[in-house]
């Protein structure tokens, strides 16, 4: 349509580098494509080795400018950049939805989302405080200060194509360091636009550089290993957050890292059965299930399995499967069909495993990567979708009898991002919240993303925090004044 056209036609698609739009080397592009369509939408520069290197120069020269701004002028960017995103939101949803497949309300709420790390991070950085004390022995006084860790490297992937981009600009901009930023191949236009806003928001030259890239390998290895970064943050792959880690040995970098998750979803049998029910299809279903975040087991106590499952499927089964820029729709497709094809290959499995399928399980015939909502039930606890991220709009039910053997099924991963536990029950409540071996719990409730709590994970889904109060701190250095008094 003419708008979906005006609104790719607005983003500039070469690279940001230094405050300035150039071509990548040798003008070199590639192909953004609209999941719904499997269509090409439009190119966008394609950084070589040197592109990103030249990037990581800029941010390296726009460090001390960042750093000398006073807390109050990065919390003004930081807000205009804010409102910018508000005043714009019609049009970035759009192109969100084009290029990630996700409905228009759904990209809506992202870009509010997105909005709300720049503005929780505006109050933050005027906030940024120290300590000053008398040593236990007397004599000396310790000052205790914080500076910004210096430039950055962000790496982001490309279900959440704005949200993630702000949860780690957002503090690093209010910290006061620069950054090189290099969103997903499949999702680049959403961070090009964000570009546009911080200049516009007044953000110095070269402090936030933009690089879209096909070979992230090949670009980003030599800017971490090059020394010129002091940190690192990353969101994406258990896998590929290992090889950027060994990486940050090297020259010893900070590190935040956002990896995957293997939430379990545990429903008592105590449990508010209509709200355990909603919690389950915005924990399964927000994103197409395409988030880190989204219910990847679900544990229901056996007495209430079928009547759970009976709901949850009649839920699932009345969505609306189709192109997220249409009325009504509220699933749209998966991002790539390597994507499609991994949901298949799990559902197979489970199914070969005697699982049932109660809705759903089919790919969706014509163009773009749908899959129907799905519904599963007996799924075997050695199903191979019980230990991969299955990435995809399918609820895989699994019946248990007793809380601890739940603890065990649940903890029972090498993953621990997030847990979700439904219960009226106070003190089963808190002692299964204690006992789950993840970084977040929602308790009776099915989404935890929030710009002010501290989001992340243990074990192998990631190192630090990002959002709350502490966000910020990852992108600090403290440091200790010894004064002889
Ligand atoms: P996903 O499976 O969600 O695509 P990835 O971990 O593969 O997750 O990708 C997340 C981000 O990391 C993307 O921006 C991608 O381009 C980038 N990426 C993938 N492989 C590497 C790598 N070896 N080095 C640096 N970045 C990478």
């Amino acid at each position: 349509t003419a708008s979906e056209t005006a609104v790719i036609d607005a983003v500039n698609k070469q690279l940001f580098i230094g405050g300035s739009w150039t071509d990548a080397s040798g003008a070199a592009t590639f192909d953004v494509h609209d999941p719904a369509t499997g269509k090409v939408l439009c190119s966008v520069a394609d950084a070589s080795p040197a592109d990103g290197r030249a990037a990581l120069d800029a941010a390296v020269k726009a460090q001390p400018v960042m750093a000398a701004l006073s807390p109050r002028e990065r919390a003004d960017i930081l807000t205009r950049a804010f409102e910018l995103l508000h005043e714009r939101i019609d049009d970035l949803a759009l192109l969100m939805t084009l290029e990630m497949g996700k409905p228009l309300a759904e990209a809506k709420g992202e870009i509010t989302y997105a909005a709300e790390f720049f503005r929780h991070f505006a109050s933050e950085a005027v906030r940024i405080d120290g300590g000053y004390q008398t040593a236990p022995a007397g004599g000396a006084r310790f000052l205790v200060t914080k500076q910004p860790v210096g430039p950055c490297i962000l790496i982001t992937p490309w279900n959440f194509p704005m949200a993630m981009g702000t949860r780690k600009l957002g503090p690093a901009i209010a910290a006061g360091c620069s950054s090189v930023i290099k969103p997903a191949p499949q999702t680049p236009l959403s961070m090009l636009a964000l570009a546009g806003i911080l200049a516009e928001a007044g953000l110095p030259e070269g402090a936030v550089n933009v690089i879209t890239c096909t070979d992230a390998a090949g670009v980003t290895e030599p800017m971490i290993t090059s020394g010129l970064a002091r940190k690192l943050s990353f969101t994406g792959s258990t896998k590929v957050g290992k090889i950027l880690l060994a990486q940050c040995a090297e020259k010893v970098m900070r590190t935040s890292m956002e990896l995957g998750g293997n939430a379990p979803f545990i429903v008592f049998d105590d449990a508010d059965l209509d709200e355990a029910v909603a919690g389950a299809v915005a924990a399964k279903m927000r994103n197409m299930g395409e988030a880190c975040t989204a219910a990847n087991r679900i544990y229901i106590q056996s007495s209430i399995i079928d009547e759970f499952g009976k709901r949850l499927a009649e839920k699932l089964g009345a969505m609306t499967v189709g192109r997220g820029t249409e009325d009504g729709v509220n699933v749209g497709p998966l991002i790539d069909q390597p994507s499609l094809d991994k949901v298949q290959r799990l559902v197979a499995d489970a199914v070969d495993r005697g699982a049932t399928v109660i809705t759903g399980g089919e790919p969706v015939d014509g163009d773009g990567y749908f899959f129907t909502p799905t519904v599963l039930s007996g799924v075997s606890t050695d199903a191979a979708m019980n230990a991969e991220e299955i990435f995809g709009p399918v609820a895989p039910l699994t019946p248990f009898d007793a809380e601890d053997e739940v603890i065990a099924l649940a903890n029972g991963t090498p993953w621990g991002l997030v847990g979700y536990v439904y219960t009226n029950d106070l003190r089963r409540a808190l002692r299964v919240s204690e006992a789950l071996e993840f970084g977040m719990v929602g308790l009776n409730q099915g989404v935890v993303s929030n710009p002010y709590a501290p989001f992340g994970g243990i074990k192998e889904s990631g190192l630090g925090r990002e959002g709350g109060s502490i966000g910020i701190d990852e992108f600090l250095e403290v440091k200790y004044i010894g004064i002889t008094a």
